[in-house]
């Protein structure tokens, strides 16, 4: 009997690992289905230009189904839920999918509308995101009509997808503002609920620095409460404001709705507990989750993903095999991070070790680690291509994989646990 593997979502991680396990199984061994709720695959890094006018829409879509590659069967359905006790997903559309494997890849979601007052009067006119494609693109409008004043950039709450977005819109906005002329009667401000601007202390204190050096105020352990849109006030939990002419917003996260209905999969906010080094899901050893779906301590980033996926398809072949499941995955992220005038910072860490200055990926590599470069904003750019041709097919990358490389970083009395 050929092995039923589901895999709900086909974004980044859904994908990669569809991808890849069509190559490592054979389709007489395995028949593998993925669900996605549309047939429209955004490459999300790139939302990030598209305010800026540096990337259209059309140049960072692509039709889902054609990155699965042939022998994988993809369902254009919305998850209604997955019934643990009877290893069954069940999709809105009435169908029902077994599975001997499961694999939750289905991403973290926006959640606007917890926000009092955010998706009120002013959303779309005052205030926005770029989190998702229709953001970005009301956020480039409002950016084009914006004429000085507060620019503020609020992060609501944590956990959210690649943490240092935000960071690199405000360096983006200043480069475009300075484009236009319209700087020196602009403020903008970072707003964080964290006590930096980045989670991890010594690349906070670098961007910290670089945010200082280009006029950019950061507004530090400010949890969004409350939003006037019309008003155009932003209000913490403890009662401070922000006023702003026009608010970008990364709004709160949670994990997909669906998790929130299947009785005994996800935690509190819908995302799902996962062992950190195997990710076998708690809730079941046939159950396994990568990507922003999990409540891994990890980043919620692209990079993550990839690499989670070079380990869970060894992984699933495994467990399909009854075999002891390998605790590879170290917590590995890497990320450019734009700080406009076609430069940009790169940082690689994982579990323990916080970004480190150095070089990647070997002593001799050719990228600084969190310093600017222009090679290093070449690589942000060139990573789209890797994506689509290398990343989602399912190759793996030379000298970056699953375990952070060590040589080239400066690691000397850097405490762990960063
Ligand atoms: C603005 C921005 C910039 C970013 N920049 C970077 C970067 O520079 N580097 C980096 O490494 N990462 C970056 N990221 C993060 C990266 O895009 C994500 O971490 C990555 O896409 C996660 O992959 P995933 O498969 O977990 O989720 P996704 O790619 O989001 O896929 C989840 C899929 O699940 C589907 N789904 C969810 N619920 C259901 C349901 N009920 N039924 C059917 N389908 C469902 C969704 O439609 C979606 O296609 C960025 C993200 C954003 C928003």
């Amino acid at each position: 009997m050929r092995k039923q593997i589901v895999i709900l979502g086909g974004g980044t991680g859904g994908t990669m690992i569809a991808n890849r396990l069509r190559k490592r199984l054979a389709s007489s061994d395995a028949d593998i289905h993925v669900v996605d709720r549309d047939n429209r695959h955004v490459y999300q890094p790139g939302l990030l230009f598209v305010p800026f006018g540096l990337a259209d829409p059309d140049e960072i879509v692509r039709p889902r189904r054609r990155q699965l590659h042939r022998g994988i069967e993809f369902h254009e359905d919305e998850v209604e839920s997955v019934v643990l006790d009877r290893d069954r997903v069940l999709l809105a559309g009435g169908h029902e999918l077994a599975y001997d494997v499961l694999v939750v890849a289905s991403g973290a979601r926006l959640l606007p509308e917890e926000t009092p007052g955010m998706t009120g009067p002013g959303w779309g006119e005052r205030v926005s995101t770029f989190y998702d494609l229709e953001g970005a693109v009301r956020t480039r409008e409002l950016l084009d009509r914006f004429d000085g004043g507060r620019l503020v950039v609020d992060i609501t709450d944590m956990p959210i997808k690649c943490p240092v977005a935000p960071i690199e819109f405000v360096f983006l906005a200043d480069w475009y503002l300075r484009e236009r002329g319209i700087r020196d009667r602009t403020e903008i401000v970072l707003a964080t609920p964290l006590d930096g601007c980045f989670t991890k202390p010594i690349a906070s204190k670098h961007l910290t620095h670089l945010l200082g050096e280009k006029g950019i105020d950061v507004e530090v352990e400010f949890s969004a409460g409350e939003v006037d849109g019309i008003g155009g006030v932003l209000t913490s939990y403890d009662g401070r404001t922000i006023d702003f002419d026009l608010l970008v917003t990364v709004p709160l996260h949670g994990g997909a709705a669906f998790v929130g209905r299947s009785v005994g999969l996800g935690d509190a906010l819908d995302f799902v507990p996962a062992d950190p080094h195997t990710l076998q899901a708690t809730a079941r050893p046939n159950v396994f989750v990568l990507g922003d779906a999990t409540d891994l301590p990890s980043s919620k980033a692209g990079s993550v993903t990839h690499f989670e996926a070079e380990l869970l398809d060894r992984n699933i072949e495994r467990a399909l095999a009854g075999r002891e499941l390998e605790a590879g995955f170290d917590g590995h992220a890497n990320c450019f991070i734009e700080t406009g005038f076609h430069k940009a910072l790169l940082i690689d860490f994982n579990y323990e070790t916080e970004p480190v200055p150095g070089r990647f990926p070997t002593a001799l590599g050719p990228l600084p680690l969190l310093h600017e470069s222009q090679l290093n904003h070449l690589g942000k750019l060139f990573f789209q291509w890797i994506y689509w041709h290398a990343l989602l097919p399912g190759r793996d990358l030379p000298l970056v994989g699953p375990n952070m490389p060590t040589a080239g970083k400066q690691l000397a009395g850097v405490a762990e646990g960063g």
